[in-house]
């Protein structure tokens, strides 16, 4: 006997990276930011009192959002806290798609974006980026023949790590009928110049997702944020967002992250060099390797290796390296490496050696 909805009965859940526990492995396979959190953010944690969990957070987590709107130049209501940011994608469909209605992804995409649309019953349009991991050109005008109300975009593309530019984003929200969500869950990692926040000035049905777990280092917080126009987030706020989604400790530790920028652009600025480093390594050993301006590297193994993707995966893990491996048409003859320490890095350059020799 199950309970549950005909649609949750036939889905598959959402399959997450390996997080192991202990120390002891080189972890490269969750794009986790390799550097600490800001000291600052540790001396939060330490401030928090009792007072403070005794009594509920503020229901817009207020005081994070005063921070996010001095960073970006904008005002809260054109700002939303969410509990990660997969907390704003949910909240995206809830809002903008009526159950049953279609939305759209670009395929390869974020893998969470096809469970996300089959708990809420809702087809998914996907559009096959082409040979050069671009959006095809008619792509727009397919999705609004489809009466698409959202569409779901990361940008830089995961897995690939390309960018589209700020004003392909701009030409697409205006020929979208519907909602543009741009999943900004890397941009933080992107070459600096890079800026789509302030095409929500000109795009009421822009949406972009931030989020504190990459670029800061707050994986385990669970903080996102949302930026848009007053009247597209007004819904989410002021309706469809759980009462407290974020929690008090989150919105402490959010704002003192987002209070010291300059120990997050460190981490940025040691993620690519270390980008750079790693993708020159892996070509000179014959993998093909996309362009990146996220914290990991989409590498294909050379040819003329005797192994293939999903073994060379294996034997890293046997050897207490994780990386991240898809069975998927496009995926499977590569492996996706997130970005490391110096060392890390070293550690697994040296195996990769040893299992290609
Ligand atoms: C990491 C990530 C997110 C958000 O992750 P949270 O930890 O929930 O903030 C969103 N989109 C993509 C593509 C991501 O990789």
């Amino acid at each position: 006997m199950t309970y549950a909805r005909e649609n949750i009965e036939q889905m598959h859940g959402y399959t997450p990276g390996e997080q192991p526990l202990g120390d002891h492995v080189i972890k490269l396979n969750t794009n986790e930011n390799p550097w600490p959190p800001s000291p600052q953010v540790m001396a939060a944690l330490r401030d928090i009192s009792a007072e403070t969990l005794r009594r509920y957070p503020s229901p817009s987590a207020a005081h994070f959002l005063a921070q996010a709107a001095a960073l970006h130049q904008l005002t809260p209501e054109q700002l939303v806290a969410s509990n990660g940011g997969d907390e704003l994608l949910r909240l995206a469909l809830t809002t903008f798609v009526t159950p049953g209605a279609p939305i759209a992804v670009t395929e390869p995409t974020y893998s969470l974006y096809p469970v996300l649309a089959a708990i809420h019953d809702s087809p998914v349009m996907s559009a096959e980026l082409d040979a050069a991991w671009d959006l095809p050109v008619d792509f727009a005008e397919r999705m609004n023949a489809a009466a698409v109300a959202l569409t779901l975009l990361v940008n830089p593309h995961a897995p690939s790590g390309r960018l589209l530019s700020a004003s392909q984003i701009s030409t697409l929200a205006s020929t979208l009928n519907g909602v543009l969500l741009v999943d900004e869950a890397y941009v933080d990692f992107v070459d600096p110049g890079h800026d789509v926040v302030s095409l929500i000035h000109k795009h009421d049905n822009l949406l972009i997702l931030r989020t504190l777990s990459k670029g800061y280092s707050l994986a385990g917080l669970r903080l996102g944020y949302g930026i848009g126009s007053t009247s597209l987030l007004a819904p989410i706020k002021e309706k469809t967002r759980d009462s407290y989604n974020v929690d008090a400790i989150a919105e402490r530790l959010g704002a003192a992250a987002l209070a010291d920028q300059d120990s997050a652009r460190q981490t940025w600025h040691a993620v690519r060099a270390e980008r750079e480093r790693l993708t020159k390594a892996l070509r000179e050993r014959g993998f093909h390797v996309i362009d990146s301006q996220t914290n990991f590297c989409l590498a294909w193994v050379p040819a003329e290796a005797r192994i293939t993707a999903g073994e060379l995966y294996a034997g890293l893990k046997e050897r207490d390296i994780l990386v991240r491996h898809f069975a998927t048409p496009r995926l499977s003859d590569a492996i996706r490496i997130s970005i490391g320490t110096p060392a890390q890095t070293d550690g697994l350059l040296a195996n990769l050696d040893e299992l290609l020799a």
